[in-house]
């Protein structure tokens, strides 16, 4: 893959990510706020159990996409030091396919399957 696409690629899919992140914390927020305007049942505190279950999720979101970001800045060097599109692990060029499905993947096809695998 050409550099230059490479980076495109990576800037396009870290604005998108950084976009629905942005997007979930403001309807966690809106949860939040519904959950605070309606009266609550002391007894049964439904409202409270729903914002601990969605607040996880958005925690766990949340992480995933900043990971993702991580990964992409990651890749955006190795654009920059020419040793993107290259298996971290094995060294072997990773496929067009996969990077265009992937553009942060770190392991070629093979070496994913087997890290996924152990
Ligand atoms: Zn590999």
């Amino acid at each position: 893959m050409e550099p230059d696409k490479a980076r495109q690629r990576l800037l396009a899919e870290r604005r998108d990510i950084l976009q629905r992140r942005a997007r979930l914390s403001v309807s966690f927020n809106d949860i939040v706020e519904a959950a605070r305007d309606s009266n609550v049942d002391d007894e049964h505190d439904t409202e409270g159990t729903t914002i601990a279950s969605e607040r996880s999720m958005v925690s766990s979101l949340d992480r995933e996409a900043a990971e993702r970001v991580e990964g992409i800045g990651r890749a955006l060097d190795r654009v920059a030091a020419g040793s993107y599109g290259r298996c971290l692990t094995c060294g072997g060029l990773i496929s067009d396919g996969r990077l265009e499905a992937r553009p942060d993947a770190e392991q070629c096809i093979d070496c994913a399957q087997q890290s996924s695998r152990r």
